[in-house]
């Protein structure tokens, strides 16, 4: 297998809940309906359904390829707690409230979000893998397993004979987020510690090595640790295997080495391509080929321009389209249909 002296570096940074107004995201939440509009309220749902389902035939409807709902339900939950604190303290209109309910989120949902179609779900701690599984009993959410680098010490046999049979499971689409995170949030630079790069080496080789020997498709975490992800993966992985590595917010000379050494790797996308200072990764959505680019939101962290620094959830992809269809010059319409046969083909979904 072929390597290359490159670099990779994928943030996975948790963003405070503060800043914008949430009244505009929040608006359409059903709990707060007074009950004397309830029949209007029922014609106008199913008229929103059959214009999600219009919308779906266009070929405008994404699906968010990376999140973690059991994060992001909650923390949505505490921002509209405290959103609608400010309002009463301001002597605004009251906000609703939300509770961390996942149907009831999908109805907040508003405009061009509404047109989310699914989301692969990741479970990636021993605490998140239990998590994520739940999640799966709802319409178009699937998931993927696997034990995250910073997780590592929870690799065991126990938690690989569950991973494995997870992988037997319906809806169950891929294995990971898994690979190697050497950042060191002290320092803000490249941990040292021998024996945690070692443990996080073993346990990425492992899970390659498990998902290859299952056909499952791989999604891959790296931080901080260019080198050493580049060299496993070249070789441990079968150059045509399907992998997404996620979050994708290093280099071009790393773009460039991971899409030719792998034809079955796609570069996913987050709301970092919004954002002012993130030109490098810009210039790499620019050079990537439509054909090799994921949209995900890896929610609750990274929400888009214009909700930065609120919590993130899988409507955004809809704001990651968009930032994608202006720095190629493209439609949105061409970004979408391209995205979503690519869901298909990396996740067969
Ligand atoms: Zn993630």
């Amino acid at each position: 297998m072929r390597r290359r002296g490159v670099t990779v570096m994928v943030t996975l940074a948790s963003l405070a809940s503060l800043g914008l107004n949430g009244t505009r995201s929040f608006s359409a939440f059903g709990r707060k309906r007074p009950h004397i509009k309830a029949e209007a309220a029922g014609a106008k749902r199913s008229l929103s359904a059959i214009r999600d389902r219009l919308r779906k035939e266009d070929g405008t409807s994404f699906v968010d390829t990376h999140c973690h709902l059991d994060l992001v339900l909650p923390r949505l939950s505490e921002q509209s707690h405290k959103d609608a604190a400010k309002a009463v303290a301001k002597g605004e209109e009251p906000l609703p409230r939300l509770r961390a309910d996942f149907l009831e989120w999908r109805e907040t949902l508003q405009g061009s979000e509404r047109d989310l179609e699914g989301c692969v779900n990741i479970g990636c701690s021993a605490r998140g893998i239990d998590a994520a599984v739940e999640f799966l009993k709802h319409d178009n959410v699937y998931g993927a397993f696997g034990i995250h680098p910073l997780n590592a010490h929870e690799w065991n046999s126990e938690m690989e004979d569950k991973i494995v049979k997870l992988m037997s499971r319906d809806k169950v689409v891929a294995w990971g987020e898994c690979g190697l995170d050497y950042y060191d949030k002290k320092t803000r630079a490249q941990k040292q510690e021998q024996h945690t790069r070692e443990l996080q080496r073993k346990v990425f080789v492992r899970q390659i090595d498990l998902a290859v020997s299952l056909g499952k498709p791989l999604v891959v975490h790296t931080r901080c640790a260019e080198e050493d992800t580049l060299e496993l993966l070249e070789a441990h992985l079968p150059e045509s295997h399907p992998v997404h590595v996620h979050c994708f917010t290093s280099s071009q000379k790393l773009a460039s080495a991971l899409l030719e050494g792998f034809s079955g790797l796609r570069l996913g996308f987050t709301g970092v391509v919004t954002f002012k200072n993130a030109q490098e990764v810009q210039e790499v959505v620019k050079s990537t080929p439509l054909q090799r680019i994921l949209l995900e939101t890896d929610s609750p962290y990274m929400a888009p321009e214009p909700f930065r620094g609120r919590i993130a959830h899988p409507g955004h992809v809809s704001y990651v389209a968009d930032a994608v269809a202006c720095l190629k010059g493209i439609t949105r319409e061409e970004v979408l249909a391209q995205c979503r046969q690519n869901t298909r083909s990396t996740y067969g979904i």
